[in-house]
């Protein structure tokens, strides 16, 4: 089939306007192209004083800064979000076996980094995924060479001689220069350009728990990592005058599996049994969600005419927050990749120009999980010298200012050469 330059004719079809996919969109809005964004679930609405949505992520400043470039933070401030100053690691003490017989050290094994000593008013925020993408809709709607088709699902791809061609379940026909895949984890994108991936699944899976507590809104998120799999905390903005906070439990499947049969009331208090001292008091449980861990790396992330970004090219451990982040990083860097080419008079949507943003992105991807794996694997373990390993670390870390400072402008997101949208204007 040739490419048909008509009315259903788009220079970039996205797949998923998920918060990746909308930020390539919002990204090449004043480029001069023509783009359609294919959404099949819309995101639940925002409701002023409603208990938060559960899906929540930690944003670091990169990532902000990303979404003030696009004029999208301004619609998720008007929304909810919460900052946070503090992040706090420690291992929770073990009482049983040879370890207990140790003195304890696990009072020391913490540590806190804060956003004052680099000289920054916050770290990051933790927001609702929901909100994020609503914010995102209502800069798509402001952008003229933007369409969003949602809900919408695709009945079948065709390749063209230089592109392809999507059916809608609608009927609707949409031709492209480039397909790009933002459609998440099961991408269909993926599977449907035959890119394989590599695949692993961890033995713990996540237990997410949006709880409210007594007290002001909280400007600390943390994790205390025990054996079994970490107990986090992150904080949420105040809603009706009541303060929430996402928990996340992460443990063996069977445990997780206890852990849903308790009504509200017996998990709460299994939750108070089990968190360390450092959680306020809890007032009610709200909604939940479990889910399966698992890491992933797409085999490439462009094979002619199709590029993949965000979890659609990779998913991570989510215990150190950090997979969105990553996929705004895609985004902005294949914005880059795309807009130079459109200045040189290139083809922004061949192999040659879009290996590019793969050989930007994948190293750095790849090098993000290995350091989950490392803090997986690392913490999960009873091992007696590795935990008295791991307690010395930590309460090393805490007292070597100039390396803690370093790891705390890490967590940001601003170090490195940072693509355009990432940057300060
Ligand atoms: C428990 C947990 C906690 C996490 N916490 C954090 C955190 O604190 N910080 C962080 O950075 N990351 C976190 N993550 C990871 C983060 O949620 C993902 O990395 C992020 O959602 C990926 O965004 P995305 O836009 O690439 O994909 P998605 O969010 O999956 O979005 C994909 C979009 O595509 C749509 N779609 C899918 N298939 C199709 C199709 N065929 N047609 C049309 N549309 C389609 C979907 O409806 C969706 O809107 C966490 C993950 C988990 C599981």
């Amino acid at each position: 089939m040739q490419f048909d330059p008509s009315e259903n004719s788009y220079d970039i079809v996205i797949v998923g306007a998920g918060m990746v996919g909308a930020t390539v969109a919002c990204g090449l809005a004043d480029s001069g192209l023509k783009i359609a964004l294919i959404e099949n679930t819309r995101p639940r609405p925002f409701i002023a004083d409603e208990i938060p949505h559960i899906r929540v992520s930690a944003l670091n400043l990169a990532s902000e800064q990303i979404l003030r470039n696009l004029g999208v933070w301004q619609f998720l401030e008007a929304m909810r979000l919460c900052p946070y100053r503090r992040l706090a690691v420690n291992e929770k003490a073990q009482k049983r076996g040879l370890l207990g017989k140790l003195p304890d050290i696990s009072g020391w094994a913490r540590t806190e980094f804060n956003s004052a000593s680099v000289g920054r008013s916050h770290l990051g925020h933790i927001v609702e995924n929901d909100l994020v993408q609503h914010a995102f809709y209502e800069r798509i709607a402001q952008h003229d060479a933007l369409e969003l088709i949602c809900p919408a699902n695709i009945k079948s791809f065709h390749k063209l001689e230089l592109g392809y061609q999507l059916v809608l379940d609608s009927g609707k026909t949409l031709n492209t220069k480039l397909v790009v895949g933002a459609d998440g984890a099961q991408s269909l994108v993926r599977q449907h350009s035959d890119i394989g991936q590599y695949q692993e699944q961890y033995e713990q899976h996540a237990y997410v728990m949006m709880v409210s507590y007594d007290g002001d809104q909280q400007d600390i998120t943390w994790q205390s990592f025990r054996p079994e799999g970490p107990l986090a905390f992150l904080p949420l903005a105040r809603s009706g005058d009541v303060s929430y906070a996402s928990l996340v439990w992460y443990d063996s499947v069977e445990r997780i599996k206890n852990l849903k049969s308790l009504d509200n009331n017996d998990l709460l208090d299994e939750v108070k049994r089990c968190y360390p001292k450092a959680l306020p008091r809890l007032l009610a449980m709200h909604t939940r969600a479990s889910f399966p861990l698992y890491k992933s790396h797409a085999k490439t992330y462009v094979q002619e005419r199709v590029v993949l970004v965000g979890d659609a090219a990779h998913t991570i451990n989510p215990l150190a927050g950090q997979g969105v982040n990553l996929g705004f990083m895609d985004a902005a860097v294949l914005v880059d990749v795309v807009g130079r080419a459109l200045l040189n008079g290139e083809d922004y949507a061949s192999s040659e120009t879009l290996a590019a943003y793969e050989k930007q992105r994948r190293g750095y991807n790849q090098l993000m999980m290995n350091a989950m794996d490392a803090f997986y694997y690392g913490f999960s373990n009873k091992h007696l010298p590795l935990y008295v390993a791991r307690n010395v670390g930590l309460g090393l870390a805490q007292s070597a200012g100039f390396a803690k400072n370093k790891v705390t402008e890490f967590a940001t997101g601003m170090v490195g050469s940072l693509p355009r949208l990432a940057q300060f204007h």
